[in-house]
């Protein structure tokens, strides 16, 4: 391979990290660049919730998490697959676990060491890191720009990864200011949205003052959109000042989106009582309650109370608190009308970004000769579940080999 080829990835996080690791490899020079202090920000904030890495679930199931971009997500993962990510932590050192879930995390759930590690490894291997490096496009020479602490730089490669991120928690560094400028050049970006977010609701003020950052649990989650097949899962909720959070809502977060654009609003519905019959529900509702409120009656009847009662005292009227068939149906099937996504910045992932229409198979940009694209920059996305980095990982070394088989080209 070319050893008298430079090249520059742009952006340090997993996908850009692994394009460099897959070119070093091959004895190619490679220079890293990152807006941000130290590289690899975001990576190190999944390590708070855990860093949950991959899934072990079969390969077709693992595919369909991608939706309509399974197809251009299958060669990532035929190159680089669930397993493949396990066996490159356990080479950096690190064990993995399997949850419950089937979901993957390192032993520790942590980031930081595991990148660590891989930052030794890279610079061992002869990768170069330039952070406070904001990429901000080309010169007409094809010069790449960039603004640092001393000033503007004008560097050369001989190709170039761009691995920029998506749009959220720009604080971290993946702030989608490249959007406008691959635009500039004629390549088709998707509007970047929410993935994996909260929504808005407009709780009353009682409601958001005495429950918003508590846990609903456990419900099941149903909707289904005007076209579209149902959804339908059981898991936590939490109510926040403005809406809901948490797992469930992320897992339904891209059809509640889409609806929501559709048609201006989304309407859920939550069995506050799983694993309850409704008829059931009925006859304990309309046990005589005596002396006793309605909140203790529904609260030793049916082990309502709490956050659930008070989304249910939200929601319903007097009627339905004074036909138990009514409130019965209500705790099985509570409507609340979402009306808008939590803003992009707040999202764990997005939506949109380069339109594959844009890159060759080996993922470079056909206006741009010598320009590849990796990670959550691209128009996919995911749930959560470790799908977001595998295909971040997959895509960098995808673009990696796509790299080489160019400049072994030229
Ligand atoms: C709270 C949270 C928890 C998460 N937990 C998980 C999880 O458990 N499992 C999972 O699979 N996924 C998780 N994710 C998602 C996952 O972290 C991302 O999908 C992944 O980091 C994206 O990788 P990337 O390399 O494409 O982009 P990023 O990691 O966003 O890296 C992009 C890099 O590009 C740099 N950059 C951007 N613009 C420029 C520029 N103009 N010039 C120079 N550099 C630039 C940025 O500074 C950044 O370092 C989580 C995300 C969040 C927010």
């Amino acid at each position: 391979m070319p050893t008298n080829k430079q090249v520059a990835i742009i952006g340090g996080g997993p996908a850009g990290l692994m394009a460099a690791e897959t070119l070093a490899a091959a004895g190619v020079r490679v220079a890293v660049y990152d807006a941000m202090p130290s590289v690899g920000r975001k990576f190190l904030l999944a390590g708070r919730g855990g860093l949950n890495l991959t899934h072990t679930e079969a390969q077709a199931q693992f595919l369909s998490r991608y939706g309509n971009r399974s197809q251009a997500v299958a060669p990532w993962l035929q190159g680089f697959s669930a397993q493949a990510l396990r066996d490159w932590v356990h080479a950096l050192g690190h064990d993995t676990f399997v949850g419950t879930s089937g979901r993957v995390f390192p032993t520790d759930k942590k980031a930081a060491p595991l990148l660590r590690a891989w930052l030794h490894r890279l610079r061992e291997s002869g990768v170069v890191f330039h952070v406070r490096h904001r990429w901000l496009g080309w010169v007409e020479n094809n010069a790449l720009r960039f603004a640092t602490p001393d000033g503007e730089r004008q560097i050369r490669a001989d190709a170039v990864v761009l691995a920029l991120g998506g749009g959220s928690w720009a604080k971290l560094g993946s702030d989608g200011a490249w959007v406008p400028i691959l635009q500039a050049q004629g390549v088709p970006v998707a509007a970047l949205q929410p993935a994996n977010c909260g929504f808005d609701v407009g709780w009353s003020e009682h409601l958001r003052s005495r429950f918003a950052g508590q846990a609903i649990k456990s419900v099941v989650l149903d909707f289904t959109a005007a076209a579209g097949a149902p959804f339908r899962k059981q898991g936590e909720l939490m109510l926040t000042a403005t809406g809901l959070e948490g797992g469930l809502i992320y897992a339904a977060s891209a059809r509640l989106r889409d609806a929501i654009a559709a048609t201006g609003s989304a309407t859920i519905h939550l069995d506050l009582a799983p694993g309850w019959e409704r008829a059931r529900l009925t006859r304990e509702i309309a046990h005589p309650r005596g002396s006793r409120s309605v909140s203790s009656h529904l609260h030793s009847r049916v082990n309502i109370h709490g956050v659930k009662m008070a989304l249910l005292r939200e929601i319903g009227s007097a009627e339905d608190f004074a036909d138990p068939a009514r409130l019965a149906a209500l705790i099985k099937a509570l409507p609340i009308r979402l009306i808008a996504p939590r803003p992009l910045d707040e999202a764990i992932s997005s939506a949109g970004g380069v339109m594959f229409e844009a890159l060759d198979a080996h993922g470079m940009l056909r206006t741009l000769p010598g320009v590849f694209c990796a990670g959550e920059m691209l128009d996919w996305e995911a749930p959560t579940g470790g799908y977001l980095l595998t295909a971040c990982f997959a895509s960098g070394r995808a673009a990696g080999l796509g790299v080489l088989a160019w400049l072994g080209a030229i």
